[in-house]
């Protein structure tokens, strides 16, 4: 890898952490020192401004907080070995399995935090040198509801289709299940601006969230029936004759079965199914309808449902009737979570996609990406299985995994059974920063660098490609994922292939995606240096890129966007006598997914330091707890414990709990893995508890 530069000016790059990648300068520390963040105001998204994450990001290069050497496990335990030994081992673990079981019985588990290059680098890997249908990622589990319904009303998929300085000067904004303030903080800049330019913010969460503060309307529905707030609101917009007739003839198809299935689902009964009261959805409406633009932005509130893909698709119908979509300064959007969120399920590490975000079952698309990669289209295997049935299949069917830049036993539904997948593989490689949880359980660790250490690029929430560059050399002993790659596949035969070079990998992924809906072909490392990010698509380098999609037209094969007929359904589980109160999980703006990284940060850990279970006083006075206490919270699948935290900012009905930490804290203990039928998401945002005082965390 190249040096780092010797000065000790800072390097423009992004923050590791979430899909808003806010622009900052790392200033290389003197020998042994830790670098130093620096604002970088130039960088329009953030101008400057992070969350505590952002500030505190260069202490996960402390060597002393991170694995520096690859470990193997020898008689039970995990101990250091040389590079060359652990890839000998994985290499051979991983062909082990695939001799005696086929190739299907090795398994593939990505991340949205992985960089494009990498994302690019893995699906290869996968389908040309372990010629396995088996890859997923975590990325599932954060937008693939809100993915799947993109491509079925607009044909393509990008999260938000319009910049985020568009968000400032809309008229209102729907926020659905989002809480900003914790997740991204440097974006609450753009819902500032809108009110003081006039605009209005409707904030719709069950729990009234410091996002939620600071709306002119929060709505506050049980938990899991936003897909019938939606409907009732559409249902007013065409009761009271505010439906955008002309949009909907000239630019929309299926109108009058998505007008019949919202028609069915009058006023008094969505405010029973939701328990929003009536007056507050009709002034909603009239709030949204009054404003000349609109938006109606998601996060994983709606989309981690049973339902998610309907749930995402009733908020796209109430746009497109509305005729809030597909001109400026309107439109639906998501706010992807995870750092490269957008980017790492363009590039071929979900189940069912080629590279620039082409169907795996597309003989064209197929065609295309084996001509590329110097392979025969007949070998490419097809799709394989979603993240979490992927991981319900350890052990099983899928004997060996290589796991890359995730934490399920942390992050996944129904962690405990999770954990015990894991613990029944033949053979498990990791290739991670820190000892993760899951890390902890493999048989070959591999240490490898992280986002200052190393060069490539992400797409963050508005679709704009950029770069994060190398500022800092890594610890000795710690190599690139791309490095990892590439040895593995040398030791299965495959030579050539799989560059070390991050750009090298670039500028075969443009190919790769030429021609496709995420076409990056126009797009360079150099490019992206000069404009501060790039958006796709951009087909060619004469191409300015895409801020703002379908103005002119959708991008279905008629350029109508399609409206798709949505009814309300419940939870997957609803409470009943036994588990009697909605669990609902989210995050904390000072920890980060999994917690891996965050919770090794002493400034993160003071401020954040565990779990705890939020809960209203009348339901804290019925079992019996007060703040800081334990609580006990149980589902179907487990238990977890942790202290109480007090609120009146949440439904009586319904505990609220962030899942960063392991241990008996560990929210995904109790969450329900059951699937959305078109996403595979998980049902995260939902499941039935049983809560009561405990003796102690
Ligand atoms: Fe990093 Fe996200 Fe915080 Fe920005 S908002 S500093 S990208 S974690």
């Amino acid at each position: 890898a190249a040096a780092a530069p010797p000065q000790r000016t800072a390097v423009d790059t992004h923050c590791p952490y979430c899909a808003l990648q806010c622009g900052m300068g790392l200033r290389p520390g003197g020998p042994g020192a830790v670098p130093e963040v620096v604002e970088r105001e130039a960088f329009p998204v953030n101008r400057g401004a992070l969350c505590g994450k952002g500030r505190t990001a260069a202490a996960v290069l402390d060597p002393r907080l991170r694995l520096t050497g690859p470990l193997v496990r020898r008689d039970g335990e995990l101990v250091p070995a040389g590079w060359d030994e652990a890839l000998d081992r994985a290499a051979e673990g991983l062909a082990r399995t695939r001799a005696a079981h086929g190739p299907d019985a090795v398994g593939v588990f990505g991340g949205g935090g992985l960089t494009n290059e990498k994302a690019y680098a893995l699906g290869k890997f996968a389908r040309v040198a372990l010629s396995t249908s088996q890859i997923d990622y975590n990325g599932r589990f954060c937008m693939s509801s809100a993915a799947a319904a993109h491509q079925r009303a607009f044909g393509l998929d990008r999260g938000l289709p319009f910049p985020l300085e568009d968000v400032a000067r809309t008229g209102c904004v729907i926020l659905v299940g989002s809480n900003l303030a914790e997740t991204m903080p440097p974006a609450l800049r753009y819902l500032r601006e809108l009110r003081e330019n006039g605009g209005k913010l409707i904030v719709i969460d069950p729990r009234r969230t410091r996002t939620a503060e600071q709306a002119d309307l929060h709505l506050a529905p049980r938990p899991g029936t936003d897909l019938a707030l939606a409907l009732g609101m559409l249902h007013l917009v065409v009761a009271e004759g505010r439906v955008d007739e002309e949009f909907v003839t000239e630019r929309t198809a299926g109108w009058p079965e998505a007008r019949s299935a919202a028609m069915a689902h009058w006023p008094e009964l969505v405010e029973r199914i939701t328990g929003v009261p009536l007056p507050a959805v009709r002034e909603a409406v009239d709030m949204f309808c009054g404003a000349e633009t609109g938006m109606v932005l998601t996060a994983r509130g709606p989309e981690q449902q049973s339902k998610g893909t309907d749930t995402v698709g009733a908020w796209i119908n109430f746009c497109l009737a509305t005729g809030r979509a597909g001109r400026p300064l309107s439109g639906y959007g998501c706010l992807t979570g995870q750092g490269n969120g957008q980017g790492g399920r363009e590039h071929g590490q979900k189940a069912d996609q080629l590279p620039g975000y082409r169907k795996l079952v597309d003989p064209a698309a197929r065609a295309h990406v084996a001509g590329v990669w110097g392979v025969d289209p007949e070998s490419l295997p097809g799709p394989g299985r979603s993240a979490y049935e992927l991981l319900d299949a350890l052990g099983g069917e899928v004997r060996s995994l290589l796991l890359m830049g995730s934490n399920p036993v942390v992050s996944a539904p129904r962690a405990a059974h999770v954990a015990e997948r894991f613990a029944a593989l033949d053979f498990l490689v990791v290739a991670d920063v820190v000892l993760s949880e899951t890390a902890a359980m493999a048989d070959v660790v591999l240490p490898v660098t992280q986002w200052a250490e190393e060069t490539g690029t992400t797409t963050n929430l508005e679709g704009r490609v950029i770069l994060r560059r190398k500022a800092v050399d890594p610890p000795e002993g710690v190599r690139s994922d791309l490095h990892v790659l590439h040895g593995l596949a040398r030791r299965m035969g495959r030579e050539k292939g799989f560059p070390i070079d991050p750009e090298e990998v670039f500028e075969e992924l443009r190919r790769a995606s030429a021609g496709g809906p995420a076409d990056y072909s126009g797009i360079s490392y150099r490019r992206i240096t000069e404009e501060d990010g790039v958006f796709w698509p951009c087909p060619d380098e004469g191409h300015p890129g895409t801020r703002r999609l379908f103005l002119e037209r959708f991008a279905t094969e008629d350029g109508r966007a399609r409206f798709v007929p949505v009814t309300h359904r419940p939870a997957a589980e609803e409470p009943d006598e036994e588990y009697p109160v909605f669990l609902t999980t989210g995050r904390v703006v000072a920890q980060y997914q999994s917690g891996a990284q965050t919770r090794r940060v002493a400034e993160l850990n003071a401020a954040a330091p565990g779990p705890f279970v939020e809960l209203h006083p009348r339901l804290a006075e019925r079992i019996g707890v007060a703040e800081g206490e334990a609580v006990a919270v149980t589902s179907r699948r487990g238990r977890a414990v942790a202290p109480a935290r007090v609120t009146r900012d949440i439904r009586q009905d319904t505990v609220f709990m962030p899942f960063h930490w392991p241990g008996e804290g560990r929210a995904n203990t109790l969450t329900n893995p059951a699937l959305d039928p078109t996403s595979r998401m998980p049902e995260f945002k939902v499941c039935a508890v049983r809560v009561e005082a405990a003796d102690g965390p």
